[in-house]
């Protein structure tokens, strides 16, 4: 456990994105650091993977540049790197709901509130607590009680809220996403909209799991996060599995993408039934020409065939 892994993110003004990211991706690289960062001029948003030591420098530099000085690391112990690359990249906004006018989370956001605030939250009759992330995201683990949006993608979200105000009008409205970044502007948002008492989660569910006095208490399941770990625990206190294979609705943790290229939906399975199905998430995908999972695991035609045949005999019964 010499490694870190970083997440942060800091809405600040960045000039020129484009020019930044080259020069940033320079010094992340003379440090071995490995991750992604994405730069816009409304701030800056990584998640990186490092030696102690490394890790330790980049902080140091960032937190020394008047621009990123009230940054906020948030930090995972790892096995190694949890990157395979290091990238930076310029983008037109860190995170998008798709708004014609902007939130800018200097002017606008909800309240914060720190995990023992928010865990008194969850457990409030007059609280609903919307679960800011993907849909995959939530499948896997989320807090207790909390409400999962019918969306695949956070940029839907302004719209299901709008469809399903009368939920909420009433009541104290408090979000939360995996680091924080995503409510800063969704928060904002829903102030915008009319919501009397809005609040996120500060520093989001990687802070909360790693709060002395909560201890991930009432988050169910594991937190979804984007590197090679693809999930980690949160709840020290009493963890519960919330996930489901999506073939035979067992309790499982277990993320693989859908071995059909075109398809790549994200699923809980077994490894079990990861090969009963070819890695398909449905009989197409399973039976699809370019199948990943035959060409990794060496399948040959025959057996493909066999396994395939074997798949709709099942369905028909
Ligand atoms: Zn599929």
């Amino acid at each position: 456990m010499d490694y870190r892994v970083l997440l942060y993110y800091n809405y600040t003004t960045i000039e020129d994105p484009e020019a930044f990211a080259k020069e940033h991706l320079r010094f992340c690289k003379s440090l071995d650091l490995k991750g992604r960062i994405l730069v816009a001029n409304e701030g800056i948003n990584g998640t990186l993977s490092g030696t102690i030591e490394d890790t330790e420098k980049y902080m140091d530099a960032m937190l020394n540049d008047p621009r990123f000085k009230d940054t906020y690391f948030k930090m995972d112990d790892s096995e190694g790197h949890a990157f395979k690359k290091m990238f930076v990249r310029p983008r037109p906004e860190l995170v998008s709901l798709k708004l014609e006018d902007d939130i800018d989370p200097h002017e606008l956001t909800g309240k914060y509130l720190e995990p023992e605030a928010f865990k008194e939250a969850l457990l409030a009759d007059d609280t609903v607590v919307i679960d800011a992330r993907n849909d995959y995201e939530f499948d896997l683990g989320h807090f207790r009680g909390a409400i999962r949006p019918d969306i695949r993608s956070f940029r839907e979200l302004p719209q299901w809220i709008r469809d399903n105000k009368e939920q909420f009008m009433d009541k104290k409205v408090v979000t939360y996403c995996t680091g924080g970044i995503r409510c800063e502007k969704f928060s904002g948002w829903l102030v915008r909209e009319g919501f009397k008492d809005v609040a996120q989660l500060h520093g989001g569910i990687t802070a909360y799991g790693k709060d002395e006095a909560v201890r991930g208490e009432l988050w169910d399941g594991k937190m979804y996060v984007f590197d090679e770990r693809i999930s980690v625990e949160i709840n020290s206190v009493d963890k519960q599995i919330v996930g489901r294979d999506w073939f035979d609705g067992t309790p499982c943790e277990r993320y693989v993408n859908c071995a059909n290229p075109e398809c790549n939906r994200q699923i809980l399975c077994s490894e079990e039934n990861e090969a009963i199905h070819l890695g398909g998430c449905s009989y197409e995908c399973s039976a699809h020409p370019h199948n990943r999972y035959t060409e990794k695991h060496g399948i040959s035609e025959e057996e493909k065939a066999l396994r395939l045949e074997a798949l709709k005999v099942n369905e028909a019964v």
